[in-house]
């Protein structure tokens, strides 16, 4: 069985596409067959992985608003994940899809060809709750909310989840929320501690782990378009490889998912 993971936030900077990217290497390190989607017009996952988007014919803009076939527009990457780029055309994929029955849909139509394919897609949301965020959450089997520990950083969260709650009564009644995943984590500061637990409360939603440990290293890569799991030992990949090591014994051994206390 295919899984399809959402990792959404309406606000930007939270580490949705960094999860994205490597979460989906550290599954490829799992020996899973795995396919990364850019939902975002401003390109960022694709070319953390390695492709410019300026300089791309197809993307998922023409699979979502045409007949091309979603297997025309995968790209591999160094990372051993493959890719469905986006390009600054999806930009204007709102006002396109806008006069389609099923605008929702499309995604999770041009996706279903896929699955004999890969056993995870996972798919990088926008900064908005648009239509491209409401199309992720549509096609997906469950959704991560990567979430800063700074203050008010949850500010927006109650939103999100009204959209969740929306999205499971009428265009996906099997969207599971399996939680926040804490980003940019500084464990010294008890400030941080204090911001998950008051989450977890508030929104009663299960808070993952490992944490996520801010580390330069993700910048540097970003930066560089280079892979964001290789190279020298590095905390916040050795946490994206644990997460990975959960999310796949939950979803194939029957394990509980580890979740954060403390
Ligand atoms: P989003 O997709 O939610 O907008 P990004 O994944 O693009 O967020 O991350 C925003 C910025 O934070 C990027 O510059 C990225 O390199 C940086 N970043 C992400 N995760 C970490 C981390 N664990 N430590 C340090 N910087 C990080
Ligand atoms: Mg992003």
């Amino acid at each position: 069985m295919t899984m399809v993971l959402a990792v959404a936030n309406q606000k930007g900077g939270v580490a949705k596409t960094t999860t994205v990217a490597s979460l989906g290497a550290a599954l490829v390190g799992l020996d899973q067959r795995v396919l990364v989607v850019d939902l975002d017009p401003q390109g960022c996952l694709t070319f953390s992985l390695g492709h410019n988007p300026d300089r791309l014919d197809v993307s998922i803009y023409d699979v979502l608003t045409s007949d091309i076939h979603a297997k025309e527009v995968l790209l591999d990457t160094a990372e051993g994940v493959s890719l469905l780029p986006a390009t600054i055309d999806l930009a204007g994929a709102d006002a396109v899809l806008l006069m389609k029955p099923g605008r929702e849909f499309a995604l999770k139509r041009a996706l279903k060809p896929l699955h004999d394919e890969f056993d995870v897609i996972i798919l990088d949301c926008p900064p908005s709750l648009g239509i491209m965020t409401l199309n992720g959450l549509t096609a997906a089997d469950a959704v991560l909310v990567p979430l800063q520990c700074e203050t008010l950083a949850h500010r927006g969260v109650g939103q999100l989840l009204r959209t969740v709650s929306e999205v499971q009564q009428i265009t996906n009644p099997n969207l599971q929320l399996l939680g926040a995943l804490p980003t940019l984590y500084d464990s010294r500061t008890t400030h941080a501690r204090d911001v998950l637990a008051d989450v977890a409360d508030r929104y009663g939603m299960p808070v993952l782990a490992p944490a996520i440990p801010r580390t330069v290293r993700f910048a540097e890569a970003t930066a560089s378009g280079a892979t964001v799991m290789a190279g020298r030992k590095n905390k916040g990949a050795e946490a994206y490889r644990e997460l990975a090591e959960s999310l796949a014994g939950y979803w194939w051994g029957g394990e509980e998912l580890v979740t954060f206390s403390e």
